[in-house]
């Protein structure tokens, strides 16, 4: 046995082959960890323990997926297609189209991505007449995702004042708006496979008989609900074998919870914990300079990396004067690499946010080098091929109305805003979706708007007999939109984009075994499959374990939820050979030979809205170590004195993780200057925005930054926070809008500070509030309150002085 088993070390051998029950494997980065999992499905089907199909194995990406899958074929001869290997989305989303009925979807239902949902939200904000200031559709959308990765539907939430009653009110007709039209987004996905495998037991027992083996990876990020889920799934007897690094987990800001691998020993009864401490990664200054960075946190679980390969070359670090500056360095290091023989694709530049990769693809750009951005707009996210994407998604199901608002007049057709409004008054007066609306508008806007519902109509029946590819071209040409991009002078681009969707879904019918020239919209049952479909379990008709994707939804529905799916991975996609840009989020799970970490400035990178609250600084000093640890051979750090970001020069201080690294691993290219001379420097015209947690700023609340402009990113393509600020600064700025940290952390806050979430107190400023909001520890505790005359405010409690008063 094998070739499987041969280049393991013993701690890898020792897990790949844990007896049948659940186990943690809890180790650092570049340890094998994604390595050992891959090995481990492929051992227990070798063995004969398991069939392909018994397996469920979540990943963190669809790419990650994909490369499991190949790297399992390349081990074994079996047959991998319809094997549920996926992420939490994919693999929700394949069992709700399996059980659509029972999940109350309809067959056809669409997954809005999360550009869709915002669009959707403003949708229902504007119908609604909702004050889009004093409830930013950001927050709004981020109120009802952190609902929903609690598990919370609207009547489980609880509001404690008019304030949140409002967000729980625009919550609940989201969730009716999203019903009547078909579609669902990426929490609810979740939330709804979840709901289906609680309230169906027959369901839930045919899952947990067919799965025996359920396999996580980077299961420090999984959230509460995808951590119920998982138990739900295992029921009592099956095996979860989660992998994790409680050092990498860098998505609390999204919901994350470390605290799940405590309670996944504890729960699933975990005996076999294993640590893998050998790196395969990284050169010994690499994996020094990580290892003494993240033993600078408080909380972590233990354990280190050591490496056999040596100390290899110590970490370079870099001071520049600018930022332009910064950028000619790197670049020029780069040419004397790819001088030296090393290919584009094995150099990375990684960086905080994403406004700093404009100056670096600048600088790319003048000197020549190919180079990918990662985490900026993706294939599925082009305009165009949006556009493109509404119109399939029409003739897939009329009623999703994000769709239609998106193309019924793209290209042009003469229907204005006024026209669209009363029709969507007419869709909340009849209670339906906005094309079934159409008849009861009158007019010249309502005949061009019964045209366009007569052109969808007719698309539909005219692609009926059409492949998937076909169906594309004949849209893409029928719906205008080609001929509208000849006449744009840049359209060039769009219009090839256009056709490259054609490929696209060339592609997806052949990974997915549907045949080229099925029929787009009929269930085509794959050759090899005929003989096993429905199967009786207790009552219900459901899918028998072996049945692929192909035979669960149609092409055109399985393209559209690729398409929206692929659009919501949060990590780069195969690399041609270009250097490739990315957040430090982005380049997760991922390695390279030669690694740029830019930006090390306090403010950046710490990110300065989480710089003041110790969680905060321990997660970003964790995406550092994630950002270190992508590096086989060569590492650079760089920082600069002053940079411009959103339109202002920011003056900077060196990041206090330089500091925490050991100087023998580090080589200096610029003379050390002295940190305490610099630090508490001039770093008072700051101009970082913040997220939309609407970080406070005003005076009452220290260390937040002032002046105005666009928030960064927390991540590429970050799916639920918004990544621009939106609140108003200055002293004594209110910040209105905001919406509170969950209900969980508020709890714990509450303990600390002896206020709670729902306390009526008094201010001397601003009179009589309630409390909302309540985060940080300590002297930098602070309390959001929405005052009855002065709205909602943002105090530091150290100095803010709050008085509690009866309720
Ligand atoms: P991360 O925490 O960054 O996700 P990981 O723990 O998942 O990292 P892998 O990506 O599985 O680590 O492995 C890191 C690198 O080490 C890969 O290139 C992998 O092929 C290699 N590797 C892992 N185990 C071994 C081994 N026993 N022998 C040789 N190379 C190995
Ligand atoms: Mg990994």
């Amino acid at each position: 046995m094998s070739d499987l088993l041969a280049n393991l070390n013993p701690e890898q051998l020792a897990a790949v082959t844990l007896p049948d029950e659940s186990a943690l494997i809890l180790a650092g980065a570049g340890s094998g960890k994604t390595r050992v999992l891959t090995t481990r499905i492929a051992w227990l089907i070798q063995t004969g323990q398991i069939s392909p199909n018994g397996v469920l194995a979540v990943t963190f990406t669809n790419k990650a997926a994909r490369e499991m899958v190949a790297r399992l074929e390349a081990m074994l001869p079996i047959n991998t297609r319809g094997m549920w290997i996926g992420t939490f989305h994919g693999l929700c989303n394949r069992m709700l189209r399996a059980h659509y009925r029972d999940a109350g979807l309809p067959q056809t239902f669409q997954i809005l991505d999360t550009a869709d949902q915002l669009s959707a939200v403003k949708r229902l904000m504007k119908g609604l007449n909702v004050d889009d200031e004093k409830y930013p559709p950001k927050n709004v959308v981020y109120f009802i995702n952190n609902a929903k990765e609690q598990g919370l539907r609207p009547a489980q939430v609880e509001a404690t004042d008019s304030f949140n009653r409002k967000l729980v009110e625009l919550y609940e007709a989201y969730d009716a708006q999203c019903q009547r039209e078909g579609v669902v987004d990426f929490a609810e996905l979740l939330l709804r496979c979840y709901e289906l495998l609680t309230m169906s037991a027959p369901l839930r027992a045919h899952y947990q008989n067919r799965f025996r083996h359920v396999l996580v990876d980077e299961f420090q990020d999984t959230n509460r609900l995808q951590y119920a889920w998982l138990k739900l799934l295992a029921g009592e007897h099956n095996a979860v074998f989660a992998v994790g690094d409680d050092d990498q987990s860098i998505y609390a800001f999204r919901g994350a919870n470390v605290g799940n691998m405590a309670d996944f020993e504890r729960e699933f009864r975990v005996r076999h914990l294993i640590k893998l401490e050998q790196n395969y990664r990284s050169h010994g200054f690499i994996l020094d300079a990580a290892n003494e960075l993240i033993s600078n946190n408080s909380r972590r679980l233990g354990k280190n990396l050591r490496t056999d390969a040596g100390h290899g070359e110590p970490v370079r670090v870099y001071e520049a004067a600018t930022d332009t500056q910064e950028a000619s360095f790197i670049v020029e290091e780069i040419r004397a690499l790819l001088n030296q023989g090393l290919s584009r694709s094995e150099v990375a530049i990684l960086y905080r946010s994403n406004a700093q990769s404009r100056v670096i693809e600048h600088t790319l750009v003048n000197v020549g080098l190919p180079y990918r951005v990662y985490g900026g707009l993706r294939f599925f996210e082009r305009q165009e091929v949006k556009h493109a994407l509404a119109y399939l998604r029409l003739i897939d199901n009329p009623n999703d109305d994000t769709a239609f608002v998106r193309v019924v007049n793209f290209p042009a057709r003469g229907i204005g805003a006024r026209s669209l409004e009363q029709l969507a008054d007419a869709a909340r007066l009849y209670q339906c979706s906005m094309a079934a609306a159409v008849p009861y508008t009158t007019g010249k806007a309502g005949s061009s708007l019964g045209a366009f519902v007569k052109l969808i109509e007719r698309m539909r029946a005219e692609t009926l007999p059409l492949s998937l590819p076909e169906t594309v071209e004949y849209v893409i040409r029928e719906s205008g939109l080609i001929a509208h991009y000849e006449t744009e002078r840049e359209g060039e681009d769009r219009i090839e984009n256009l056709r490259e969707l054609i490929n696209a879904a060339a592609a997806f019918v052949g990974e997915q075994g549907y045949g080229l020239n099925a029929p787009a919209r009929v269930i085509a049952m794959a050759p090899n499959a005929t003989d096993a479909p429905q199967i009786d379990v207790g009552g219900l008709q459901i899918l028998d374990a072996d049945t692929p994707v192909a035979d669960v939804m149609t092409p055109l529905s399985g393209f559209l939820s690729h398409a929206s799916l692929e659009a919501g991975d949060n990590q780069a996609q195969a690399g041609q050979d270009a250097i490739q840009l990315m957040t430090v989020h982005a380049a997760k799970g991922l390695e390279f030979t030669v690694v740029f970490i830019t930006g090390l400035e306090e403010g950046l990178f710490p990110h300065e809205n989480s710089a003041v609250d110790p969680d905060g600084l321990e997660e970003e000093r964790r995406l550092m170590y994630v950002a270190i640890t992508r590096a086989k051979e060569r590492l650079y750090i760089s920082f600069t004195q002053s940079r411009m970001l959103h339109g202002q020069t920011r003056y900077n201080v060196r990041s206090r993780f330089l500091e925490e690294l050991p100087e023998t691993s580090l080589k200096w290219l610029t003379p050390k200057a002295d940190a305490g001379a610099r630090w508490g420097g001039r770093s008072d015209n700051a101009g970082w925005g913040r997220d939309w947690f609407g970080r406070p700023g005003g005076d009452e609340a220290r260390g937040y930054g002032r002046g105005s402009g666009g928030g960064n990113g927390n991540g590429g393509g970050d799916r639920y926070v918004g990544s621009s600020g939106s609140g108003r600064r200055g002293a004594d700025d209110a910040y209105t809008g905001n919406t509170p940290l969950p209900a969980y952390a508020n709890k714990q806050r509450a303990a600390e500070t002896g206020f709670r979430v729902g306390q009526p107190v008094f201010h001397t400023k601003f009179g009589e509030g309630t409390i909302t909001a309540l985060e940080g520890a300590g002297d930098d505790a602070r309390a959001q309150v929405n005052f009855r005359r002065n709205g909602q405010k943002w105090l530091a409690l150290a100095v803010a002085k709050l008085q509690p008063i009866e309720d």
